[in-house]
């Protein structure tokens, strides 16, 4: 399944066309605990949250 990659494509456009400054989880809209790692401006628990369902976490 693609279904993963889609997921991350999906978050990454909707992060990317809010453009730069932007230092809010485009999630839950949090400015606290960030993760910009991947470009998808989540924070820590959202990106925990989707990051399992995308395959990120699979280990814990
Ligand atoms: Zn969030």
């Amino acid at each position: 399944m693609a279904k993963n990659e889609e997921e991350v494509k999906r978050l990454k456009s909707l992060s990317s066309k809010k453009g730069k400054g932007n230092r809010k989880c485009s999630r839950c809209g949090t400015v606290k605990g960030l993760i910009r790692k991947y470009d998808l401006n989540l924070c820590r628990r959202c990106f925990r949250e989707v990051g399992e369902a995308i395959g990120f976490w699979k280990e814990r």
